[in-house]
């Protein structure tokens, strides 16, 4: 089929006008390597403001995917927005490789009084989760002199080389088609709804732990202790939501102590405020020695941290850390603002108070609905899990119930290990009248579902998780 034939296809097949994203669409498909994206509907989006999108055609979105949490302070945050505007009127950067600029200092210094631990801490920084990922393995690695990272099945951390090979949730016969790093080690992650060892982790946290634990340290004698960090989400996001127990996260705190190697906390998609924490290891009370961040620390500019204990951040030497870029003005200037904003307009107890109504919303449609086998999350980090027969995964069903939900007007995806998880991440200031709608286009684009309303054909256009 001949790429106009099939997006005619696309138009007749989408309840709502696109003829403007379309030709966009057409252009994207012709020159953009299709690597770059997991595509789901085919709309670009031309406008946004606060919780809300528009489309080329001028269709109006409640926004649930937030550009892959990003805008945790809302699109186009007007202190962001005014941050930006300050900073390029006077320098739009300069780079910190050769001399000195302000913004990214005094972003440093705000991360290092609001990161956890009382010890002395620097920063680097960078553009992408991914690249901050790999400066956080290279200092652990430059620290220890060790070479190996332990990560975890099921972790999304990025596509650069490191941030690649320590990713778990990426088919390995397509992580071999660039081979990547070896000295990469992977366990289990302990999901209470859905692991290998069948035990129910919300009633047996305290076994789902041990049992998850014992794999870390049998991988640790392994690598007959070569161990320079362990790399994890304190909740995982990609994975589909997936909590772990407390006492898990306090476990590998203490192996790190035990062994010596680095303990990384990966925050790129938990961190500023989106888990109804500023950082989501605070709801397991342990301590890092680094913490990385991204998305959503720019408030839609692009920036990555990594902020950790001095004496293992400044354990590499120059220029090993370097980007030209580094620490941008516009994008520090624009994360001291989103910081502000969390902290000014309440937007963590806003997500902590927020998530709660709309669990307890996926919660009653749970009684209703046998096909949602699992409601979880932490703040505005939300996964519902679509099911088929107990909790076999559907993630078709997930990708129509999507559909859908876009033609009524909500931005909604599918994600998680198996692609059957709603992935439920408004901004942390979104107002509860945009919830109540977009709740309500969830809950009728269900039902729609379970009566057969729903075509198949939706999937070909849904390339998804
Ligand atoms: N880590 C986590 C937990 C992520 O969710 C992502 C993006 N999905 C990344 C790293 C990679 O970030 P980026 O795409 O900005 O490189």
């Amino acid at each position: 089929m001949g790429l106009d034939e099939d997006l005619e296809n696309l138009r007749k097949l989408a309840s709502k006008r696109i003829d403007k994203s379309l030709e966009i669409v057409a252009k994207d498909r012709k020159y953009l390597a299709k690597a770059i994206g997991l595509k789901y509907f085919p709309i670009a989006i031309t406008k946004a403001e606060g919780s809300k999108v528009w489309d080329a055609d001028g269709n109006e979105y409640i926004d649930f995917l937030t550009s892959a949490a990003v805008y945790n302070v809302g699109h186009r945050n007007p202190r962001v927005v005014k941050a930006i505007r300050e900073q390029i009127d006077k320098l739009l950067n300069y780079t910190v490789v050769y001399l000195y600029m302000e913004p990214c200092v005094r972003l440093a210094e705000k991360l290092v009084s609001i990161t956890p631990g009382k010890f002395n801490k620097k920063v680097s920084y960078g553009f992408s989760g991914s690249d901050s990922v790999d400066s956080a393995i290279k200092v652990a690695r430059a620290y220890t002199k060790k070479r190996c990272i332990l990560s975890f099945y099921g972790s999304y951390h990025g596509t650069t080389y490191g941030s690649l090979s320590a990713t778990g949730i990426i088919d390995e016969s397509i992580k071999t088609q660039v081979f990547p790093l070896a000295d990469i080690k992977f366990v289990d992650f302990p999901d209470p709804y859905r692991n290998k060892w069948g035990i129910d982790g919300y009633e047996h946290p305290d076994e789902l732990t041990s049992r998850a634990l014992e794999e870390v340290k049998n991988k640790i004698k392994e690598c007959t202790s070569d161990i320079a960090g362990l790399l994890f989400e304190p909740i995982q996001g990609d994975a589909g939501v997936i909590i772990p127990p407390e006492e898990f996260i306090k476990g590998l705190r203490e192996l790190a102590d035990t062994h010596g190697f680095v303990l990384i906390d990966e925050e790129v998609q938990t961190g500023v405020g989106r888990t109804g924490k500023f950082w989501a290891i605070e709801h397991f009370d342990v301590v890092p020695d680094v913490l990385v961040s991204a998305k959503a620390l720019g408030g839609g500019m692009p920036i990555s941290a990594v902020v950790g204990r001095s004496e293992i951040m400044d354990s590499v030497s120059p220029p090993m850390l370097v980007f030209t870029h580094a620490g941008h003005a516009v994008s520090a200037s624009a994360a001291l603002a989103t910081i502000e904003a969390v902290e000014d307009e309440n937007l963590i107890a806003k997500a902590a108070e927020m998530g709660e109504y709309i669990i307890k919303r996926f919660r009653e449609m749970q009684d209703k609905f046998d096909i949602i086998g699992d409601v979880r999350g932490k703040g505005l980090l939300i996964g519902v899990d679509i099911v088929k027969r107990g909790k076999e995964p559907d993630r078709k069903g997930a990708l129509k119930i999507c559909w859908r939900a876009w033609e009524k007007g909500l931005i909604v995806i599918s994600f998680g290990r198996n692609g059957n998880v709603l992935r439920i991440a408004p901004p942390l200031n979104i107002p509860r009248e945009d919830v109540d709608r977009a709740l309500d286009i969830i809950e009728s684009s269900i039902k729609e579902f379970l009566e057969g309303k729903i075509p198949d054909d939706v999937i070909d256009y849904l390339r998804g998780w």
